[in-house]
């Protein structure tokens, strides 16, 4: 079944609120496998409401509408969909009563006005308000079926989930069923790069689908599919994946929705060992990230953020000649990476240790060009090694992309334990 979600609202319109309700019923619509096909945004205005739905109901079989049942004057949803399909509105007694004893229990006036919270439009489910006044409206005409709820998210939540959802389910019948997603996250190739060796899976998809996502300096693929049962879904899902790691295995370092320095942080503790960081141009980024992760104070043994040459050679004990003069190959450079990661390595006693150093932007700096970055990683009893990296983009992508490069490098040391 095909679903167009309308949110009312002109305040949508003029980006004074974001439409966090269409995101909350789409991630509804998928639990129980209705198609979201169409999301739309209308104005408080009668006639282009209407017309919303109007539309709507021409390529949708559930129109989900949010907002506009309020008590004011532009509060119009009920109003244009009584219209619309020539069903006449009544009081709706139990919300009727609710909303007057509200208003004396609080010693407020109730005016006229408010009584058109308790609408309901002929012949319609009416959906009670747990926390609010205003009462919210299912129902089927002519082979289409509505379900009006209102703007506020603390309303509109409950209200879909607990009444909305099963009327919904109560019409979809036997094609409620829920759609099952895995992540697979990606380290170390291109979106571009792993799109090119999924592409006749990509192309051909039909069940599980198959959708690559791209997010700065991660890649990951979401394979998605309908099925009666979770045991189903499984074996569906299972049988792409093995497709999939057949091709890109070696790039996959989770089989789901975590970043990579959660991976590094358990694989890290399941081995027993430690960690250290000398950053330069990620100014401390990196230590940032691993400590986010719980558990991380039992691998992490600290960084040096070692910005400056002065600080490079002051803390670090990089020489002047490597860093400076004529000839010298620079802060920039494999030698230092590689010295940098070996002396946090010795200094802090840590099993592995990884360094960046680079040219983040916006200006180039040594005569090297921006997002030229050298990542440099150190292990106890192997000789250190640094990688060239030439990344793209804006000052902020090249310093996160370096951070999830290095990352990535220290996962391959991990994996080949
Ligand atoms: P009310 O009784 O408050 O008038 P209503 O059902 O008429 O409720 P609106 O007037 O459309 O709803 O919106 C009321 C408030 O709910 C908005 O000011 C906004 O804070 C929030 N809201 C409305 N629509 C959305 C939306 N799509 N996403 C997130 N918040 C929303």
């Amino acid at each position: 079944m095909r679903a167009e979600i309308i949110a009312v609202g002109t305040e949508l319109l003029l980006g004074q609120i974001v439409n966090t309700n269409a995101q909350y019923i789409a991630q509804g619509c998928a639990g129980i496998g209705l198609n979201v096909y169409y999301q739309t945004v209308v104005g408080d205005n009668r006639e282009r409401i209407g017309e919303a739905f109007r539309l709507a109901a021409s390529r949708a079989d559930v129109v989900i509408v949010t907002g506009g049942l309020g008590p004011t004057q532009d509060d119009l949803t009920k109003d244009a969909l009584s219209e619309l399909l020539g069903l006449p509105m009544s009081i709706h007694g139990p919300s009727m009563d609710k909303i007057v004893s509200v208003f004396q229990s609080r010693g407020l006036e109730m005016v006229q006005s408010n009584e058109r919270q308790a609408n309901v439009l002929e012949g319609c489910t009416p959906l009670d308000n747990d926390n609010g006044l205003a009462v919210g409206v299912a129902l089927s005409k002519d082979g289409t079926h509505y379900v009006l709820l209102p703007g506020p998210p603390k309303e509109m939540k409950p209200m879909f989930d607990s009444r909305a959802i099963p009327w919904i389910r109560s019409v979809m019948g036997d094609d409620a069923a829920p759609l099952y997603s895995k992540m697979l996250k990606f380290a170390g190739i291109g979106e571009s790069s792993l799109e090119h060796r999924l592409i006749d899976l990509i192309e051909g998809q039909d069940d599980p689908t198959i959708a690559p996502y791209a997010k700065e300096g991660e890649v990951s693929i979401r394979l998605t599919t309908r099925a009666g049962s979770i045991e189903l879904a499984e074996r569906k899902l299972a049988e792409t994946e093995s497709e999939i790691r057949s091709r890109v295995g070696e790039y996959i370092y989770a089989d789901q929705d975590v970043p990579i320095e959660q991976e590094i942080v358990a694989m890290l503790g399941r081995a027993g060992k430690t960690a250290a960081l000398a950053e330069s141009c990620t100014g401390g980024m990196i230590s940032e990230m691993i400590t986010a992760i719980p558990g991380s104070s039992a691998v992490y043994r600290g960084g040096i953020v070692c910005y400056t040459n002065d600080a490079k050679r002051e803390l670090l004990g990089v020489p002047a000649d490597v860093l400076e003069g004529d000839g010298a190959p620079g802060a920039v450079s494999a030698e230092t990476a590689a010295l940098l990661a070996e002396r946090v390595l010795e200094r802090t006693a840590s099993d592995y240790a990884l360094s960046v150093t680079g040219v983040a932007g916006p200006a180039e700096s040594e005569g090297k060009p921006v997002g030229l970055v050298y990542i440099g990683v150190a292990e106890r009893g192997r000789p250190p090694e640094a990688v060239r990296l030439q990344l793209s983009g804006n000052r902020g992508s090249i310093r996160l992309k370096a951070a999830k490069q290095a990352f990535y490098l220290l996962w391959l040391r991990l994996k080949e334990r």
